[in-house]
């Protein structure tokens, strides 16, 4: 039992035994558990959830049982290599003065450059204490976290027509590519890349328009939501879709007409779902599903210098890589998926929200045979993209070990390093956080159009195809 679990364990112990019962599965827990809680038991629980990662339950308590408002995002600007550690303390309420490590779940997205944070109001003048002592930056990027979550939940209850105004569950995204699919179904068919944990199909699309039978088309596969979290990743896949379906732009039915697409929403569907309906914070897969710790990080679970860098051996852990390379159903069925395809010329896979573009390998300095053309092509596609937000600028192209940080086991690494595949990219998309306002998703929908249109269009300068 780790230092976290025992001071929990001994806090929750008086909380008596109904909610005792109640706390085996916290992230099931229905708020009608808690109504008895003294207000000091429930700052407690309120930090197991924090701890425990069950972010949803947390809010909702946060919001309608504690006193507690309005948790703050603050980013943490890290200057030097021993901030590292120090943003991964946070103050604990009922312990003024004494700083706790917290769990991962807690700092929700990492950079190269900082972290950040969720600040519950009460530990916010401790918070800036240490902030002020150790000389650090801090940026407050949400002023009430919650609110954005209610937000997104809104609005995807509003809008019943597939749409890219709002957010959708796994279902629904499925139901959209048995549409496109049979709407379009001289040119499109759904394809199944492999299967999950819960028994779910990772669906896709495939769009192949007809070409000269004698020579096969490039095949460009598109991975996207591997990170459940991530939501803008998979909408704006379905928006790439809908325009290579739909759009009259003769630059997109070129584009749309050069490729053998294969396009996958979703790689994480149990994840994806889990994230909609539990956990909105949730990165990995369900694999365990029922154990106190359980899921992988699927995008540090395939075979390829697996569990070098930023990768966990501890189940609880965000990047958890897995008891084994391919332990994960979803990247073993979907990496034979992969293998079994001829003629593949470009692997991209989505992510959010760093905004920057990525090239292999993750976890190495050292540059890769053709990347020179790689940064080529990478930059042309983003120039392509800032031409459309004209808002944020991408970083990179380069290498995560470079720009980010180093990391192993992911899928972009594999895909190169097994199949040689030419063009190899990982996007990360743009938002804080992992949230991007429902109401422009369409905004980001253009700009990965854009860039893979720049990316097409640079690699056939260069005789790619
Ligand atoms: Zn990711």
């Amino acid at each position: 039992m780790d230092t976290w679990t025992k001071v929990k364990t001994k806090k929750l112990r008086n909380i008596g035994a109904q909610l005792q019962k109640c706390m085996r599965n916290p992230c099931a827990c229905k708020l009608k558990c808690f109504e008895t809680v003294q207000h000091e038991d429930r700052l407690n629980l309120f930090e197991y959830f924090w701890a425990t990662g069950c972010h949803e339950t947390q809010w909702h308590f946060n919001l309608n049982i504690t006193e507690i408002k309005e948790p703050k995002v603050i980013k943490v600007q890290r200057q030097r290599e021993r901030n590292r550690t120090l943003v991964y303390y946070l103050p604990m309420k009922n312990n003024v003065g004494h700083v706790t490590k917290l769990k991962d779940s807690l700092v929700y997205s990492d950079t190269r450059d900082g972290a950040e944070i969720v600040v519950a109001p009460d530990s916010e003048i401790l918070f800036y204490e240490i902030i002020a002592t150790e000389n650090l930056n801090a940026t407050v990027l949400h002023n009430d976290i919650s609110d954005i979550i209610y937000m997104e939940k809104s609005r995807r209850q509003r809008n019943r027509e597939f749409s890219w105004t709002a957010y959708y569950d796994i279902d629904d995204i499925n139901g959209f590519l048995r549409n496109m699919s049979e709407t379009y179904s001289k040119w499109s068919e759904v394809i199944v890349g492999g299967q999950s944990y819960q028994g779910r199909s990772i669906l896709g699309l495939r769009i192949n328009t007809p070409g000269r039978k004698d020579s096969p088309k490039p095949v460009v596969f598109i991975e996207s939501g591997i990170h459940a979290r991530e939501w803008i990743a998979p909408a704006t896949t379905t928006y790439f879709i809908n325009e290579l379906l739909t759009s009259s732009d003769p630059n997109i039915t070129a584009l749309r007409d050069q490729f053998d697409w294969r396009i996958f929403p979703s790689v994480n569907p149990d994840g994806y779902h889990y994230s909609f309906t539990v956990d909105r914070f949730w990165r990995k897969t369900v694999s365990g599903f029922g154990s106190r710790c359980f899921g992988t990080d699927p995008n540090r679970n395939w075979k390829y210098n697996w569990g070098q860098y930023s990768s966990s051996n501890n189940p609880c852990d965000n990047k958890y890589a897995g008891s084994q390379p391919f332990s994960e159903i979803e990247t073993r069925t979907l990496s034979s998926y992969i293998k079994n395809i001829s003629n593949l010329l470009a692997y991209i896979s989505f992510h959010s929200s760093a905004a920057m573009l990525l090239v292999p390998y993750s976890d190495s300095t050292e540059h890769i045979n053709n990347y020179d053309d790689l940064i080529q092509v990478g930059k042309t596609s983003l120039d392509y993209g800032y031409e459309t937000n004209k808002e944020e600028r991408y970083r990179g192209p380069g290498t995560a070990a470079e720009i980010l940080y180093k990391a192993s086991g992911g899928s972009m690494d594999w895909v190169r390093y097994t199949l040689a595949t030419p063009l190899v990219y990982t996007y990360e998309l743009r938002g804080n956080s992992f949230h991007w306002p429902p109401s422009r998703i369409y905004e980001q929908g253009d700009e990965v159009t854009q860039m893979i249109l720049g990316l097409a269009t640079e690699a056939h300068k260069l005789g790619y195809y």
